[in-house]
């Protein structure tokens, strides 16, 4: 049976190469490899092919002879999802598809506020020309040198800016996407108001390639921040960490761009991702938060953040602090949150979640979730941060390496322990990467059997044949045929 189904691969990987040429498809193990891998290295896996289209009248042709053929399409950006959603899991059944070669900014058009640019552009890139043009794009991760901008549609991504900014999706003006067929939805638009029909492109953002490949956004741009305000303060509490947070909300309004909360070891773990950190407060409080406060035109951000903190300080939650006095200093104080990824990287394979509750709930819900965690495994370690003013918190476990249950074991246990401090909050198990491979299984366990089968409506409406990211957020059951 197997064998049967390698020679099928193989004659279906022939006519892939035939029809799309071998500037497009490659079936080179080595390179194929390196396409099928997850970000942290915990996954590998291989696909048919890998296929590579310049244009969208590539993708539409690729994508049709796929469907033909009966092949799974599994999209690709810059593969730094973390829900495992760019990985094939089938490798004679599936090829990977990267969009990385569709890198053209269409169109800047800085009288309207809007850009048209092709799913392959890395965010960082587009970030950059975007700024060129005096303007901003709000969309800030820390793997924007690698994400493009279809996984960010695709993920509805949403980072650092949210609280001011809105996730990806708020920044859509328009898509185009080729659909399982192979047929181009032209949505492409630069019109901010819009209410003809149901809005379909909402169907295709976060949707993680389930239901076409996204090969155009316009989105809007914004004012660049020409003023930006940077702090780090050190507080006793998540509590005091969330009641600051409400402070600046009031006083700072939408001039906040960014509030995010780390843990008493954010520097240890940062030290060990970027060894030469300069470390810009004392290690030895028990929360941090990084809090940005930016704008254009005539407002003073630096006189606000200033008032921002004496109140702060007169309310007694800050215990110490530091405002950045240059884009160096600011950058460092940035370093720490974002090494703090790297430090837990090298501590080996860990428990990573992404997940929201109210924020008047958070505090509750981090002493309840890392006291259970720590019951149910003596020894693990947990670290929790994130986007506070979100609700999102990355609550991670890293696992004790004396214990006697293995690695994936204990990552299996904190994470069914967390889900189910999680549910007691009504919380959701992905604020923000999605449900990919990872989660699929434990969205299903939790969603409504209506919600479940509007999914799956909607699912099998635009793709019958479920050849788009097969595996991906559901598992379908699928006559080949296209019949239901
Ligand atoms: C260090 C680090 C920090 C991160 N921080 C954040 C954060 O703060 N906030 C956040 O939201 N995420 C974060 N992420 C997760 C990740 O960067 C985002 O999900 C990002 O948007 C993924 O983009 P990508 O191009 O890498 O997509 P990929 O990983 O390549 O793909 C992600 C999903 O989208 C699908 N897809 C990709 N391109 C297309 C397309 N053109 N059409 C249809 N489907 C497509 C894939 O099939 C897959 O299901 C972080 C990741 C890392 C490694």
């Amino acid at each position: 049976m197997a064998g049967e189904m390698g020679r099928q691969g193989l004659g279906a990987a022939e006519q892939l190469r035939a029809a799309l040429g071998d500037d497009m498809v490659s079936t080179d193990a080595a390179v194929i490899a390196r396409y099928c891998q997850d970000w942290h290295g915990d996954v590998t896996s291989s696909a048919l092919a890998l296929l590579r289209p310049r244009s969208t009248q590539e993708v539409s042709q690729a994508v049709r002879l796929c469907a033909e053929l009966g092949l799974g399409v599994v999209p690709q950006g810059g593969r730094s999802g973390l829900a495992l959603g760019a990985v094939p899991d089938a490798p004679e059944a599936q090829v990977a598809l990267s969009l990385e070669r569709m890198d053209r900014i269409r169109s800047l058009n800085a009288r309207d506020f809007t850009a048209t640019v092709e799913a392959g552009v890395v965010l960082e890139a587009f970030k950059t020309k975007v700024s060129e043009a005096g303007l901003y794009f709000p969309v800030a991760l820390g793997a924007q040198g690698t994400c493009q901008i279809g996984g960010n549609v695709s993920t509805n991504a949403g980072g650092v800016n949210v609280l001011r900014y809105g996730m990806t999706r708020e920044l859509v003006l328009g898509l185009e996407v080729v659909l399982p067929d192979g047929r181009v939805l032209d949505l492409l638009s630069r019109l901010r108001k819009d209410n003809r029909s149901l809005d379909l492109k909402q169907l295709f953002i976060g949707a993680e390639g389930v239901l076409g490949v996204v090969t155009a956004v316009s989105f809007k741009l914004m004012p660049a921040p020409d003023q930006v305000a940077t702090a780090l303060l050190a507080l006793d509490t998540l509590d005091d960490v969330i009641e600051l947070y409400r402070v600046a909300r009031r006083q700072c309004c939408d001039l906040m761009s960014a509030f995010e909360f780390m843990p008493a070891s954010a520097f240890a773990l940062a030290r060990e991702g970027i060894p030469d950190l300069a470390l810009p407060l004392d290690p030895a409080h028990r929360a941090y938060a990084l809090v940005e406060l930016s704008g254009s035109g005539l407002v003073d951000i630096e006189a606000l953040l200033a008032q921002f903190l004496e109140l702060a300080m007169e309310e007694g939650l800050v215990r110490d602090g530091v405002v950045a006095q240059s884009k160096a200093q600011a950058r460092n104080i940035w370093l720490v949150r974002e090494g703090m990824n790297e430090g837990q990287a090298r501590r080996g394979k860990h428990l990573r979640t992404d997940l929201s509750v109210p924020l008047s709930e958070l505090a509750a819900f981090v002493a309840e979730a890392e006291a259970a965690v720590e019951r149910a495994l003596p020894g693990a370690v947990c670290v929790s941060y994130g986007h506070v003013g979100d609700g999102n918190v990355h609550l991670n476990v890293l696992p004790n390496a004396a214990a006697a249950e293995t690695v994936d074991q204990q990552i299996d246990r904190a994470k069914t322990v967390l889900n189910e401090v999680l549910d007691r909050y009504d919380g959701s198990i992905s604020a923000e990467h999605g449900l990919g491979r990872l989660k699929k299984a434990d969205f299903a366990a939790r969603a409504s059997s209506v919600h479940s089968e509007l999914l799956e409506r909607i699912k099998r409406a635009i793709d019958p044949a479920s050849t788009m990211n097969p595996g991906c957020q559901f598992d379908l059951r699928v006559d080949r045929t296209g019949a239901e």
